[in-house]
C-alpha cells in the first residue's frame, strides 16, 4: 500500500477562524483561542484517522499562516509595526513583520500541538515549519542587510525547535520551502546549505516541501504565466538530491511539471502530489491512481507517497475532506494495481 499523507495545513472551523483566506483573523483570544485550537486539531486528526491517512499531522490549526506562526515566537521580530512587502519575487503583496534585532527563540514554538498530535494518535506523524529562505522572503529585514545571513539565523531557531519536536515524539518533520520555485539558483547555491542546517542532527524523518504555492487567485494567475513546461525543480532536485534531506514533497497533478524530472530525486523518498488544492473539483480514486502509475514511471514503488499538491487552509471545509478520501482510495487502487 502507497502510504498517505497530506502537506500541511488543513482549513480551519469556522468556529476557530475566518475560512476561505489564507490570512485569517481568530474568533477567539486567549485562553479561548487556544481552546478552540486544540479542539479543532483534535477534530482535524480524527478526520485524517478516518479518511485512512497514514501519517497525519497537527493541520497547522495554531497558526495564522505558514511562516509567521513561527515568527510569533521569535525575539528579535516587531510584529507591532508591519510592512507592506512584495513577496514570492513581487508575485503577491503581504504586511509583514520586520526583523529588527538578533534572533532568539522565546521558547518552545509548537510544543503544545506537536504533543496534543502524539497523544491522540498512534500513527505516524508529521510536522511542518517554515524553510529558511521562505522565512527570509516573507519578514522585512532591518537589521540583518543580507539574506544568507538572516537565512542561517533561522536556520539555527529552526533547528532547536525541530530537535525539540522530535523529542515531542514526532517521526517527521517537513520544511516548507515555496520560495525553492522562485530563487532557483538561490535556492540550489544556499537555500538547500540553510535548509540541512535548520535539520542538523535529526535521527527522524526529514523533508522538505516544494510547491507552486496555495490555491489562491495570485498563484493561479502566476502559474498561468509559466508556459507549457514548468522546469523550476529540474535546478533544485540535483542539490536536494544530495542532501541529507530524506523526502521531497512536490506538486504533480494538474501541473505542468514534466514527470520526468521526480527521477532527479534518487535515493529520496518522493512526495507525490495527486491532490489538487487549487481546485474545488473533487479527484476521483481513478485520477489520482494514475498520478500515481505516471509518478511510478520515475519513483522507486518504494520510495513513492502519495500526498497534497500543497497546503489545505484557504480551501472549504467538506471539499478537503473529500479529498482525503480520494486521496486514500486512490491510493489504495493504485495499490491494488501494482500488485
Ligand atoms: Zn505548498
Amino acid at each position: 500500500m502507497f502510504p498517505t499523507a497530506i502537506a500541511g495545513s488543513l482549513p480551519k472551523p469556522a468556529w476557530l477562524a475566518e475560512t476561505h483566506k489564507l490570512w485569517p483573523r481568530w474568533k477567539a483570544d486567549g485562553a479561548e483561542r487556544a481552546q478552540a485550537q486544540r479542539d479543532a486539531t483534535l477534530l482535524w486528526i480524527k478526520t485524517q484517522e478516518d479518511a485512512g491517512l497514514a501519517v497525519i499531522g497537527d493541520g497547522e490549526m495554531s497558526r495564522q499562516h505558514f511562516v509567521h506562526g513561527f515568527l510569533e515566537q521569535v525575539e528579535g521580530i516587531d510584529f507591532e509595526h508591519k510592512v507592506e512587502m512584495g513577496i514570492r519575487a513581487d508575485r503577491y503583496k503581504a504586511m509583514v513583520p520586520q526583523v529588527v534585532a538578533p534572533l532568539r527563540l522565546k521558547g518552545r514554538v509548537h510544543e503544545a500541538e506537536a504533543r496534543l498530535l502524539r497523544a491522540h494518535t498512534t500513527r505516524r506523524t508529521k510536522f511542518t515549519l517554515p524553510g529558511p529562505m521562505t522565512i527570509v522572503d516573507t519578514v522585512a529585514d532591518r537589521f540583518y542587510g543580507d539574506r544568507v545571513k538572516m537565512a542561517f539565523a533561522f536556520a539555527e531557531l529552526l533547528n532547536q525547535e525541530a530537535r525539540a519536536l522530535q523529542a515531542d515524539g514526532i517521526d517527521v518533520i517537513q520544511f516548507d520551502e515555496p520560495a525553492f520555485n522562485v530563487y532557483m539558483a538561490e535556492a540550489a547555491d544556499w537555500g538547500v546549505k540553510a535548509l540541512e542546517r535548520a535539520a542538523a542532527g535529526l535521527t527522524c524523518t526529514t523533508a522538505v516541501h516544494i510547491c507552486y504555492g496555495y490555491g489562491i487567485e495570485a498563484n493561479i494567475a502566476w502559474k498561468q504565466t509559466l508556459g507549457g513546461q514548468w522546469r523550476h525543480y529540474e535546478q533544485v532536485f540535483p542539490a536536494l538530491a544530495a542532501s541529507r534531506i530524506d523526502q521531497v514533497s512536490l506538486e504533480c497533478i494538474h501541473s505542468h511539471v514534466p514527470p520526468e524530472l521526480m527521477a532527479l530525486l534518487q535515493g529520496k523518498d518522493v512526495m507525490v502530489g495527486v491532490i489538487d488544492v487549487a481546485s474545488d473539483e473533487v479527484e476521483t480514486p481513478e485520477e489520482v491512481a494514475a498520478t500515481i502509475a505516471t509518478a511510478l514511471r520515475h519513483v522507486p514503488r518504494e520510495r513513492l507517497i502519495a500526498c497534497t499538491n500543497c497546503g489545505m487552509a484557504p480551501m472549504d471545509r467538506a471539499i478537503a475532506e473529500a479529498k482525503l478520501r480520494a486521496l486514500v482510495e486512490g491510493a489504495a487502487l493504485a495499490s491494488a494495481r501494482a500488485g
